[in-house]
């Protein structure tokens, strides 16, 4: 006997969510702000309710995924949510799940947060590498796992239902971080006539390199010695900036991604961790 699930949102993301559950036999309810776009999965097994009061009332199982929170207050509001199990799969901040969290069980339900690690075509696609992090009511995640597992892995991070927010937002700064720095490469090969397609692979491979990085960084940070197996020093790296910053110029790039990273740079070096890393600038930021 497969869960029945409400699911509020039919967006880009909801829709892909809403095509697994039906997929995998599970009843599904659902309700979108604009009707039409529930029609297609209508024709494809799904429940449409007419408000979303109607669509809470359903099912116990409560799925969200709008736009962001205050839509989801906007949506929710108008619904009793006594006794039900709320699983919030709308990004927001750590502070707005916690809030959304108290919010809920205030009007009596139970309630799960999620950050969804995953664009639309990964959801349901095992072999994608897309999950989902969970936050909030462990025992809410374990009753619905076997639900919740259909469109994408789960990844529980803790009882503090901002975590799943607080863990999404780190890994996408982090993806931002590296599309800055890929859109300055392409940058830099443009006026040349090179194809973009030559560069591509060589980066990918050298992210993936590189991505290892990460792990010493973690080991420097939980020792406070951010020397430790230091492969290339702050002094050398900070020593190389004018090549970086020369070419840019040279090929007519702006280096308006990168020079905040080397101002970092220089001003950890001059408070003398020459010797470190690139750990202490995380130092500099987290002040
Ligand atoms: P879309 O823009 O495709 O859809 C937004 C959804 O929110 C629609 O169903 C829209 O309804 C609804 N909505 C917006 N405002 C309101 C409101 N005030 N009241 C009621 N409903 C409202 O977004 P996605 O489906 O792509 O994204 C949904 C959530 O999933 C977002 O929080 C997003 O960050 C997250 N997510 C999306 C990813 C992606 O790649 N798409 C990846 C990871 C997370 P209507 O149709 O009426 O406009």
């Amino acid at each position: 006997e497969k869960t029945s699930v409400t699911l509020l949102g039919l967006g880009a993301m909801g829709s892909a969510l809403a095509r697994t559950w039906l997929a995998a036999g599970h009843p599904l309810t659902v309700w979108n702000r604009t009707p039409a776009r529930a029609a297609a999965l209508a024709a494809e097994g799904a429940s449409v309710a007419d408000s979303a009061a109607e669509a809470v009332a359903a099912n116990t199982l409560v799925i969200v995924c709008l736009r962001d929170d205050a839509s989801v207050g906007e949506t929710l509001s108008g619904t009793d949510l006594a006794g039900r199990d709320v699983v919030n799969l709308t990004t927001g901040t750590p502070a707005q799940a916690r809030v959304r969290a108290a919010w809920a069980r205030d009007r009596g339900a139970r309630y799960l947060d999620g950050g969804i690690m995953a664009v639309p075509p990964m959801i349901g696609a095992p072999g994608a590498g897309g999950h989902v992090f969970y936050s909030g009511s462990r025992e809410l995640l374990e009753r619905h796992q076997d639900t919740l597992g259909v469109p994408a892995g789960t990844t529980y991070v803790g009882e503090d239902a901002g975590f799943a927010a607080l863990y999404d937002v780190a890994l996408l700064s982090a993806m931002y971080g590296m599309f800055a720095g890929t859109a300055h490469a392409f940058a830099l090969i443009r006026k040349e006539g090179i194809d973009p397609a030559t560069l591509a692979p060589l980066l990918a491979d050298w992210l993936v390199a590189m991505a290892p990085a990460v792990h010493q960084t973690a080991d420097q940070l939980r020792t406070g010695d951010y020397t430790r197996g230091v492969v290339s020093r702050l002094a050398m790296q900070v020593a190389g900036t004018p090549t970086f910053l020369r070419t840019a110029e040279e090929q007519g790039v702006s280096a308006e991604l990168l020079s905040p990273y080397f101002e970092l740079m220089r001003r950890r070096l001059a408070e003398g961790g020459g010797d470190e890393s690139l750990t202490g600038l995380i130092d500099l930021l987290a002040r």
